[in-house]
C-alpha cells in the first residue's frame, strides 16, 4: 500500500519549505491540497508538476474513501495545507485520520507552524505549553471555551482571525486576567511583527483593528507556591450562569 506524507508548507515566507518536503512533493503520485491553486502557486514557485486533489472542510466522507482507496492501491500521496503543518486545526487532521482507521502508513515531513513560531518568539515559558486552537467564534461554546481554559497554569497559544482579535483579547482580559501576552502577526512575511505586554496594552494597540494572521499567546494562569492557581475566574462563571 501507499503512503501519506505530511508535508508542513510555509507560513507566508515561499523559502521556508524543506529540503524533504520538496524532494517529497516532486515524488508522490498525487498532492493533496486545501485550496488547489494555493498550493498550484506554491508548487510551480518550485518547479514541481504534479497531480492534484482537493481535500478542505467541506469534503464528504466519500471524498477522503476517494483518497484512502488510491493509498490501498498503492499510491504515494502528500498532504498539504494552505500554511504551515497539516492536522494543526486546519481540514489536515480528517485525511490523517481517515488513513490511520484503515492501517495505512502516514510519514510526517515536518516543517513551519504558525503555533511554535509565535511561541519561540513570544517571550513566555514554552514548557509546558497548551494550544488550544481557534476560539469558537460566539455563543455559548465561545463562553465555555474561555472559562475552561482560566485556570491552565501553563502557556496557552490560540489562533484568532484579525477580524476578532479585540473581541478575544477583550474575553482573555476578563476571563482570564491581564497577563503578559504576545500578539505575532504575519509572521515570515514583510509585515512581521510581534507585539508583546499585557493584554490590556495590546488591546490599546489593536483597538483601532489589524489585518494579517495572528496568533496569540498568552502567559498561563498565576500559581501560588503551594501550586494552587491563584487567579480563579470560575466563581464568576457560577455567578453568571446564576444570574442568567
Ligand atoms: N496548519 C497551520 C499551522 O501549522 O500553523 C495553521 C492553520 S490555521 C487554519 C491558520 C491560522 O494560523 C491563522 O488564522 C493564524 O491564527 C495562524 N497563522 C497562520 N500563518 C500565520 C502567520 N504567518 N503569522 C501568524 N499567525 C499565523
Amino acid at each position: 500500500a501507499g503512503t501519506l506524507y505530511v508535508v508542513a508548507t510555509p507560513i507566508g515566507n515561499l523559502q521556508d519549505i524543506t529540503l524533504r518536503a520538496l524532494e517529497v512533493l516532486r515524488s508522490v503520485d498525487h498532492v493533496v491540497a486545501e485550496d488547489t491553486r494555493h498550493t498550484r502557486k506554491l508548487l510551480s514557485a518550485h518547479q514541481i508538476r504534479v497531480p492534484l486533489l482537493s481535500c478542505h472542510a467541506h469534503t464528504s466522507a466519500e471524498g477522503l474513501s476517494r483518497i484512502v482507496s488510491l493509498l490501498k492501491k498503492g499510491a504515494q500521496v502528500a498532504l498539504v495545507t494552505d500554511a504551515g503543518t497539516p492536522g494543526i486545526s486546519d481540514p489536515g487532521v480528517a485525511l490523517i485520520q481517515e488513513t490511520l482507521r484503515h492501517d495505512l502508513q502516514v510519514i510526517p515531513i515536518p516543517g513551519p507552524c504558525a503555533a511554535i513560531a509565535a511561541l519561540i518568539v513570544s517571550g513566555l515559558d514554552s514548557q509546558p505549553f497548551a494550544f488550544l486552537g481557534f476560539p469558537p467564534s460566539r455563543g455559548a461554546h465561545r463562553t465555555q471555551f474561555f472559562v475552561k481554559y482560566a485556570n491552565l497554569s501553563m502557556t496557552r497559544v490560540l489562533y484568532e482571525s484579525p477580524r476578532r482579535l479585540v473581541r478575544t483579547l477583550e474575553d482573555i482580559l476578563d476571563q482570564w486576567g491581564d497577563l503578559r501576552v504576545a500578539v505575532a502577526r504575519e509572521l515570515t512575511k514583510v509585515h512581521e511583527e510581534v507585539f508583546r505586554g499585557t493584554v490590556s496594552q495590546a488591546l490599546d494597540v489593536y483597538r483601532e483593528g489589524t489585518r494579517g494572521e495572528v496568533t496569540l499567546v498568552v502567559e498561563g494562569a498565576p500559581v501560588a507556591s503551594n501550586g494552587e492557581v491563584l487567579q480563579d475566574a470560575s466563581w464568576k462563571h457560577a455567578l453568571e450562569a446564576y444570574l442568567d
